[in-house]
């Protein structure tokens, strides 16, 4: 089977939305006439398009969010499905040479894009972010973004900003948002973010000091939880929600941080 990824804006077709499933090569060529770009195979392999927001999805299919395709499709092509959006955005956000505006083409021997006039070769970006969970005497910071589902909190996140190591990062996003000083990080572990070109790196961090004081704008509530008052929390697939749920086991186990 070859899915056929066919995306508007930032959503995904389904045929059958029910069961989640892709349409296969061959099965969107009514939609042809709206494609704005398409692939059919890139050079990874995958074959995708876009098509302009005035395109309706034909019958028995659907334009469906990505994120709410979280945990409906399965992890393997959930994860696929960000990659080639990635590559999708990508390529409708870099036409042109950034330095001499010429057209830009596929590079003849990497996966990037390159200026056929000045040279210029353009990878994809990927922008690193953080992830961290942070625990104080047996309980866990969580906060709330005002873009986040009413009752939801969330380990705290940023991005990596031009010149810093991660552990810089770790540490301004921390007091930026929330106030406190932090120590002791652990890497965790990672996940393509593809939100749309994110990397998520995932870390533990013990609280140092100071109290909690929200910015008010990136975060609107924080507050230490304990394993048995956790609020409702982002659901599985996502690092935020392994990050999470590390927490609660190595509680449940009488362990605290390693
Ligand atoms: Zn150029």
């Amino acid at each position: 089977m070859k899915p056929f990824f066919v995306f508007r804006g930032d959503d995904l077709l389904l045929i059958d939305n029910e069961a989640a499933r892709l349409p296969e090569v061959g099965e969107v060529d009514d939609l042809k006439p709206f494609f704005l770009d398409s692939r059919c195979p890139d050079r990874e392999g995958f074959h995708w398009a876009e098509v302009s927001p005035e395109a309706e999805a034909p019958p028995g299919m659907a334009f469906v969010p990505r994120r709410s395709l979280w945990g409906r499709l399965d992890e393997r092509l959930f994860a696929l499905s960000g990659k080639v959006f990635h590559l999708m955005d990508w390529h409708r956000t870099n036409r042109y040479c950034g330095r001499c505006g010429s057209p830009l083409s596929d590079h003849p021997d990497e996966k990037a894009l390159l200026c056929g006039k000045c040279g210029h070769v353009l990878f994809p970006v990927i922008a690193p972010a953080v992830i961290v969970a942070v625990e104080r005497e047996g309980k866990l910071l969580l906060g709330r973004s005002p873009h986040f589902p009413p009752g939801r909190y969330s380990v705290l996140a940023g991005f990596v900003e031009t010149g810093e190591s991660l552990e810089m990062t770790i540490a301004r996003e921390i007091r930026e948002e929330v106030g406190i000083e932090v120590c002791d990080f652990t890497y965790f572990g990672s996940q393509p973010w593809p939100f749309p070109r994110s990397l998520m790196l995932g870390f533990r961090a013990r609280w140092k000091s100071g109290d909690i004081a929200i910015d008010g704008r990136e975060i609107v509530d924080a507050r230490w939880f304990a394993p048995e008052e956790m609020p409702d929390f982002p659901p599985s697939f996502s690092i935020s929600r392994r990050l999470i749920d590390d927490f609660l086991q190595r509680h449940r186990n009488g362990r605290g941080l390693p």
